[in-house]
């Protein structure tokens, strides 16, 4: 297909901020579209592969510079001239090819194949000479482009699309044009059931084109979409939403893990669906030994210990295994870790999604061998009494974990849904995943790091952030001075934010929203000084949450509860 149809699709994509009024203009364009541009439904997310793919574009800002320079024919530092106006390297790119092309008065004829093709070969590459081909694939297509095209070409490639479409929208958008207005809510039912499963919309777009229906099959060594908690105010509560009796399990603090076999091969997933596999060659190990089966899909938490006291640590202590790709042998010695495993849905090719919980902890109890420090099954109790629950937790809470969480021994597993199958009993920690948009750098000690990270929260529109606070505190200066290397360091923090950098003015930056921090507070307050209209009282950064996808942060939604209910003090001990 002509690239210059997509990019004419995106462009009235970000014309509106309207979620029906995208979902219309999608699902015309995918009725027109054909079964082999299956690929698309990627770049509409400004990606090439499923979300879930670790073969990332990742270019840099940097790089993109190069590329535009070259291609049009200016030097790099007019290009960064034309950014600092303009902001937007995109526009930067779509500014210049409008002034060479009054010169040269080319027709593009780029394709979406050739522009994927180009784009797959990015993450593919390394060693010598890596930057130099980078540059000259993307000048390639460059060239090539229309303004338009070369506006949305760069984005794509610095990953930031910026035209407000979730992956959501997209599927509402292939049930509106695949299927009938009656049928229409069950399918978009059906498909973000088969998404939860099999999270590829390329797949989705393609059986909904065929006319199929959506029995994607589950299978061992491909990432799902976890089952998601709901939060109980009271154990009463809890009893009234999961059944009585239920099942109460520790509720550990670590992060969550799909441990797949296929096959005597082992993959592990974060919820995030990124494959974290050579992350925890011990996991494995223990994977190999201590679960008994050929192929399975089990869920559980992942928790850190210390190797010399070996009491358990709290998740920030052990975050930073989850990204970090060298010296994981020393981590894996400075950080070990423990599984909690809680739940299996796939055992030696029976998919046993749809058996209740109940029976779901019977089998995960036959097949883990326990053995701690390395791995066992949760601690649970199955009980109908308020007064064992609240025992229960106490004894959690006393064993350092933070709370419980209440299980219905009826409900199947639902990947990817909140509907109240699992309940978390825990104390209100005053506790926000929020995303980095912004930060600004230091003075003094700290120049050359940023030093006050601007946070984000999900706003109510698609793909909008809106600001509610700075952290600074909670931060550590730098590792050579502590101990332990436990926490998250300034210079670690600029490190990870320089490539994201989309605007400048002095000392500010504003970055693209893509790391997810924690942060604890005080309270929420009405504030007029972000556009969120909140502000928090007194942040405090405690951890990277690489394992949470930019879909579930905290939203405005939440945010505007918890204002409302800051008086009420849940208690449950
Ligand atoms: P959420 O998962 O609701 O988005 P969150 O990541 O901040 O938010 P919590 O809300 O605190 O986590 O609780 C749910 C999480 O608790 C699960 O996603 C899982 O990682 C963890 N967990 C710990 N122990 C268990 C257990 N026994 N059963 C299920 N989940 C558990």
């Amino acid at each position: 297909m002509k690239y210059k149809k997509l990019a004419e699709i995106y462009d009235e994509l970000s014309s509106t901020t309207k979620r029906l009024e995208k979902i219309e203009i999608l699902s015309k364009f995918l009725k027109e579209i054909g079964e082999s541009d299956r690929d698309i439904l990627y770049l509409l997310l400004g990606d090439i592969y499923p979300e879930h793919d670790e073969k990332k574009i990742g270019i840099s800002s940097q790089l993109a510079i190069k590329a535009i320079a070259k291609s049009t024919g200016v030097t790099n530092s007019e290009v960064v001239n034309e950014w600092k106006s303009l902001g937007d390297l995109g526009k930067v790119a779509e500014k210049l090819k409008k002034q060479k092309r009054q010169s040269t008065l080319s027709q593009s004829n780029l394709t979406t194949e050739k522009v994927i093709s180009n784009l797959r070969k990015l993450p593919e590459m390394e060693g010598k000479g890596t930057v130099e081909k980078k540059i000259s694939l993307i000048t390639e297509l460059l060239t090539s482009a229309s303004p338009l095209e070369a506006l949305y070409l760069i984005r794509i490639v610095i990953g930031d699309l910026r035209i407000g479409l979730k992956s959501s929208t997209v599927r509402n958008a292939i049930a509106k044009a695949f299927f009938k207005e009656e049928e229409k809510k069950n399918a978009i039912e059906e498909i973000q059931n088969a998404y939860d499963m099999n999270p590829d919309l390329a797949l989705v777009f393609e059986l909904a084109k065929k006319g199929k229906r959506f029995s994607i099959e589950l299978k061992a060594g491909k990432p799902i979409k976890v089952m998601l908690a709901q939060k109980a105010n009271t154990i009463k509560d809890a009893f009234e939403k999961a059944g009585k009796p239920l099942a109460a399990e520790f509720k550990y603090d670590g992060f969550r893990m799909m441990i797949n076999k296929k096959d005597g091969n082992i993959t592990l997933y974060t919820r995030r669906l990124e494959n974290v596999t050579n992350q925890f060659p011990d996991i494995v190990d223990v994977i190999k030994k201590h679960i008994n089966g050929n192929s399975f899909i089990v869920d559980a938490e992942v928790i850190g210990y210390n190797p010399k006291t070996k009491k358990y640590v709290p998740f920030q202590a052990i975050s930073q295994r989850i990204k970090r790709k060298y010296h994981v042998e020393r981590l894996v010695k400075e950080l070990p870790v423990e599984v909690k495993a809680f739940d299996i849905v796939y055992l030696n090719g029976k998919n046993i999604i749809k058996e209740p919980f109940e029976k779901r902890t019977e089998i995960l109890k036959k097949i883990v061998k326990n053995e701690r420090y390395k791995i066992t099954t949760a601690d649970q109790k199955i009980t109908d009494s308020e007064k064992e629950v609240r025992d229960f937790y106490n004894k959690a809470i006393k064993d350092n974990q933070e709370g419980l969480i209440l299980k219905n021994l009826k409900a199947p597993y639902k990947p990817g849904s909140r509907v109240g199958f699992m309940l978390k009993l825990k104390e209100e920690l005053r506790d926000y995943d929020l995303v980095i948009t912004g930060a600004e750098y230091g003075t003094g000690k700290r120049s050359g790091w940023m030093s006050s990270f601007i946070l984000s929260c999900l706003g109510e529109k698609d793909g909008e952030f809106l600001e509610i606070g700075k952290v600074g505190t909670g931060i550590k200066e730098k590792f050579e001075e502590q101990e332990e290397k436990i926490g998250t360091s300034f210079h670690e923090l600029t490190e990870m934010l320089k490539p994201l950098i989309t605007k400048e003015h002095g000392k500010t930056v504003e970055v693209k929203p893509k790391v997810v921090v924690a942060v604890t507070y005080q309270e929420v307050q009405k504030s007029p000084n972000y556009n969120s209209g909140f502000a928090l009282r007194f942040p405090r950064f405690t951890a990277l949450r690489e394992d949470k996808p930019l879909s579930e942060i905290t939203t405005l939604n939440e945010i505007k509860k918890d204002y409302e209910n800051q008086k009420k003090d849940f208690k449950y001990s």
